[in-house]
C-alpha cells in the first residue's frame, strides 16, 4: 500500500508543450470562429511572439496600416512574390482575394529562436504542413455548432442562399479539425489566446 501511495503521489512530468513540433504556429479554423481576434490578443499580450504580416490583393479597410495589418499589393506584384519563391504559402480566400505569407521574416525569427504565429485559412495551413511538416497546427473551434451559426448569420444581413452557402462552408471547414495537432475552443478570447500562447514555451 505504501508503494502504491508513493506511486500515486509521484509528480509526473508535465507533457512537453509542443511535443517535438517547431515554433512555427499556425492558427486556422472555420469562418467566423474569431481567429483574427485571438491572434490580435496574442500580439497585444505576447510581444515575443511574431505575428506574421501577410501580403494580400484586397484593398485596406479603414484603420488598416500597410506593413502592420497587411502588405497591400496588386495582382502583378502578388504574381512576382510567388514566382520569386517569397511566399511560404498562398491562397485565394472566399473565392475573391489572394493572401500569402512572406517567408523571409519567418525564417529570420525562427533562426533567432522566436515563436511565429500565422493566422491563415485552411488551404494555407495545409500548404504550411506540406512545406514544414514539423509546424504546430492549431485549430480554433467554436463552443458549439449553434454558436458558430449565430456568429455566421447573426447579423441577418445575408439572404437565405448566402446563409446556406456559409453554413456549408463552415461544416466542410470543421471537418478538417482532425488534420491539426491541437484543438482550442474559442469560448472566451483571452482564455483561448493564452492556450495558444502556451505552445510558445
Ligand atoms: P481578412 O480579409 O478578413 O483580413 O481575412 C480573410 C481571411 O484570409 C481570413 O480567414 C484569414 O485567416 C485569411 N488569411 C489572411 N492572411 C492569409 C495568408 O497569408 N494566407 C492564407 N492562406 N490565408 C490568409
Amino acid at each position: 500500500r505504501v508503494a502504491l501511495q508513493a506511486f500515486l503521489d509521484r509528480r509526473w512530468p508535465e507533457p512537453a508543450p509542443r511535443a517535438g513540433r517547431s515554433r512555427l504556429l499556425v492558427l486556422a479554423g472555420p469562418t467566423a470562429v474569431g481567429k483574427g481576434t485571438v491572434a490580435a490578443h496574442i500580439k497585444a499580450h505576447h510581444p515575443g511572439i511574431l505575428l506574421s504580416v501577410s501580403a494580400t490583393t484586397r484593398t485596406p479597410r479603414p484603420g488598416e496600416v500597410e506593413g502592420e495589418h497587411y502588405f497591400f499589393v496588386d495582382d502583378a506584384e502578388f504574381d512576382r512574390l510567388i514566382a520569386s519563391g517569397a511566399l511560404l504559402e498562398n491562397a485565394t480566400v472566399h473565392n475573391t482575394h489572394r493572401y500569402g505569407t512572406p517567408k523571409a521574416p519567418i525564417d529570420a525569427a525562427l533562426a533567432e529562436g522566436r515563436t511565429v504565429l500565422l493566422e491563415i485559412d485552411l488551404q494555407g495551413a495545409r500548404q504550411v504542413r506540406a512545406a514544414a511538416p514539423d509546424a504546430t497546427l492549431v485549430f480554433l473551434l467554436p463552443p458549439s455548432w449553434d454558436e458558430l451559426v449565430q456568429r455566421l448569420v447573426g447579423r441577418g444581413t445575408e439572404d437565405e442562399e448566402e446563409r446556406a452557402r456559409r453554413l456549408r462552408t463552415a461544416r466542410r471547414e470543421l471537418a478538417a479539425q482532425g488534420e491539426f495537432d491541437y484543438l482550442v475552443v474559442n469560448d472566451e478570447v483571452a482564455r483561448a489566446a493564452e492556450e495558444v500562447a502556451a505552445l510558445a514555451r
